[in-house]
């Protein structure tokens, strides 16, 4: 018997179509541990330097964990895992979403689904327990997320079914197009609904009826219910309940200044309370609603009483989103913020880079970078609304200047040659809406070494925004309680590391990162107690944290593989060059210099090169890893030496 885990992984070609279930053996279970981990090791094994990221080789990759689909607290998240054709080259990729469809996949019977090859024609996948059909999507094929998503449950004739959809920017290859489940749920960055796009592949149906097995149910319900109680208690988790991730832009603006203001020239703005979680919860909310096992429930459903808009309904936003679509863009209005994330939502794109796409094309018309003979006419003023929304559209389509945005910010200022310092990027990709000068100096490490670009979320270390909250909790994971002051620069290389490490393991298990990154109600400790009942195999506090840095360590290989490490580890200039012009944090940059050599250090990693050290990858167990880097190192001590000569 198998406990957690189903041990099953699905494959399906769609070049050939070949379906296979294959068996996940025990060891590879303990080292990888689920979701994230799993995916990470199978990318890696499967999609070597030389696969493009619209190949037929490359692989599409779902993955959830041995707490998925169990009582364990929001415990219901899935990772999406492909090479990204985000990426600058194009390199790792993941995204990870809530809602309901990695419990229906677990249930079906499998821990990981990969779908590889691509099918001669759009077609859809009906995963029914172990009985698995590709089916032809001509119909679908053109459909927005929600009208696809519709169509799928009354031609299946079940409304039980969970289904990941791509929309059309998918369908063309928008480098950003996300994956949506139950219509407002995102698997929304690095371009995962690109990828699956590029294979033919409109959505995954999913029906599953068979239980998780425990090995200590007892046992596991008592540290599960102990965790939902605490929870219930935590401070952070109510906020959220009440007011959703919108809770933030008040903190954001007026006292921390990270607000993302016009593609972050400014990190303050005086009426940013018109988007604060209060104003949305007293006017916009129409209901809340959770992801599977939630006991938290952040997700909002919003209506438009009033304007332009008056009358619409729809999932989300949440922070990220509200800040790409509004104020990134210079607009405050929550009426147009919401319809924008309804647009970009019904359409299935990022909102993070589609705002990031926008707000790049503004800020160099400002700048006077583009002018009307770039942009077909279009005059891209801040704020204009009538024109983010056709802009919005034209991206989705490839319509005129839109073709240009679809490729992202950086390939766009690629293709002007202009405006490159104004892309707010790393690695290619456009950052989520955070600000380094003011949200935090360990967010800024995880920006610059991030495995998938810029974003928050690659260690989400909010020990330094909301640990305080928390009596002695920095103290005794950091052995001092002065690494919680967001713009001190003590001890936030081991800070970022550590978040790093626990949230791969989160994400492997798949456990959301509210419960034990932002509230602190669940941690380490709770984590291992849950997967040894789960599974019963016992696992230790400090085992767990290895293997989620053994995760991360296996991710900065595979970019370590496309000759990319210490010279591409960079913030946008603006992050390390520029003041912070106004607002709270007034003068502030990200000191970059200081802070990287010392996370090289903590991490293992060769100071030169950014690559993992010989010894530290003999002590994470990946001893394999070490000769086949080698020669990907002296290629990139050669592209150093260049480099350094050329300065
Ligand atoms: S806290 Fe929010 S994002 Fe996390 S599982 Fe719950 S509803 Fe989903």
């Amino acid at each position: 018997m198998t406990y957690g885990w189903t041990g099953k992984r699905l494959r399906v070609n769609l070049s050939s179509g070949e379906i296979k279930i294959e068996s996940i053996d025990p060891a590879y279970r303990k080292k990888w541990l689920g979701g994230r981990g799993f995916n990470s090791a199978l990318l890696y094994d499967e999609v070597g330097p030389e696969t493009g990221p619209f190949d037929a080789d490359n692989r599409l990759i779902f993955g959830v964990g041995p707490l998925t689909g169990t009582f364990a607290p929001s415990s219901g998240r899935t990772t999406v895992t492909a090479k990204s054709p985000m990426g600058s080259p194009p390199g790792f990729g993941d995204s990870n979403m809530g809602g309901h469809w990695g419990p229906e996949l677990k249930y079906a019977g499998f821990d990981q689904l990969v779908i590889e090859g691509k099918a001669a024609q759009p077609v859809y996948l009906w995963i029914h327990n172990d009985r698995v059909e590709i089916r032809d999507a001509g119909h679908l094929w053109g459909k927005q997320v929600p009208e696809a998503d519709a169509l799928l449950k009354e031609e299946l004739n079940n409304a039980e079914i969970h289904a990941a959809v791509i929309g059309p920017a998918g369908e063309n290859l928008v480098r950003y197009a996300c994956i949506m489940n139950d219509v407002y749920r995102a698997a929304g960055r690095s371009g995962m609904g690109a990828v699956m796009g590029s294979k033919n592949l409109k959505a995954i149906a999913v029906r599953g009826t068979n239980p998780v097995q425990l090995a200590r149910p007892d046992e596991f319900f008592e540290v599960c219910a102990r965790a939902r109680e605490r929870l219930k208690q935590d401070i952070m988790a109510q906020m959220l309940h009440d007011q959703g991730t919108w809770m933030l832009t008040m903190p954001a603006n007026y006292e921390q200044g990270w607000f993302c203001w016009q593609n972050f020239q400014q990190g303050y703005h005086p009426d940013a309370k018109l988007l604060s979680g209060e104003n949305h919860r007293d006017n916009f909310l129409a209901h809340r609603e959770g992801c599977f096992a939630c006991s938290i429930s952040c997700g909002r459903f919003s209506k438009i009483a009033k304007g332009k808009y008056a009358g619409e309904i729809t999932g989300g936003p949440e922070y990220e989103t509200l800040t790409a679509i509004g104020p990134r863009m210079g607009i405050l209005d929550p009426g147009a913020v919401i319809h924008n994330n309804k647009l970009v939502n019904e359409l299935g794109l990022d909102s993070c880079s589609c705002g990031g796409a926008i707000a790049w094309a503004m800020e160099c018309w400002e700048k006077g970078l583009l002018g009307p003979e770039d942009t077909g006419g279009l005059e891209l003023e801040w704020g204009n609304q009538d024109l983010i929304e056709e802009l919005i559209e034209m991206i989705a389509y490839r319509k005129g200047f839109g073709e240009v945005l679809a490729e992202g910010s950086f390939r766009a200022a690629e293709h002007f040659g202009r405006g490159e310092d104004y892309t707010m990027t790393v690695k290619g990709h456009d950052m989520s809406q955070d600000d380094p000068r003011g949200l935090g100096f360990a967010f800024g490490i995880g920006f610059a070494t991030g495995r998938r670009g810029g974003d928050h979320l690659q260690g989400l270390p909010c020990l330094e925004l909301t640990g305080g909250l928390y009596p002695g909790l920095v103290k005794d994971i950091l052995g001092t309680s002065e690494a919680g002051d967001r713009l001190s620069t003590i001890k936030k290389p081991e800070m970022e590391m550590f978040h790093e490490d626990l949230k791969a393991v989160g994400d492997s298990l798949t456990q959301c990162s509210f419960t034990h990154s932002w509230s602190f109600a669940v941690l380490l400790k709770d984590m291992a107690e849950q997967l040894s009942a789960a599974t019963g195999i016992d696992y230790d506090p400090g085992e767990l944290l290895k293997t989620g840095g053994r995760i991360v360590h296996l991710e900065r290989a595979y970019w370590n593989r496309l000759l990319v490490g210490r010279m591409e580890d960079k913030n946008p200039k603006r992050f390390t060059q520029e003041p912070m012009p106004g607002g709270p944090n007034k003068g502030t940059v990200f000191p970059e210099d200081e802070l990287l050599p010392r996370y090289y250090q903590v991490r293992g990693w060769d100071e030169e090169t950014g690559f993992p050290l010989p010894e530290t990858l003999q002590e994470y167990q990946l001893d394999n890893l070490m000769e086949e880097l080698e020669p990907y190192r002296r290629q990139y001590r050669e592209k150093v030496r260049v480099g350094k000569s050329c300065e």
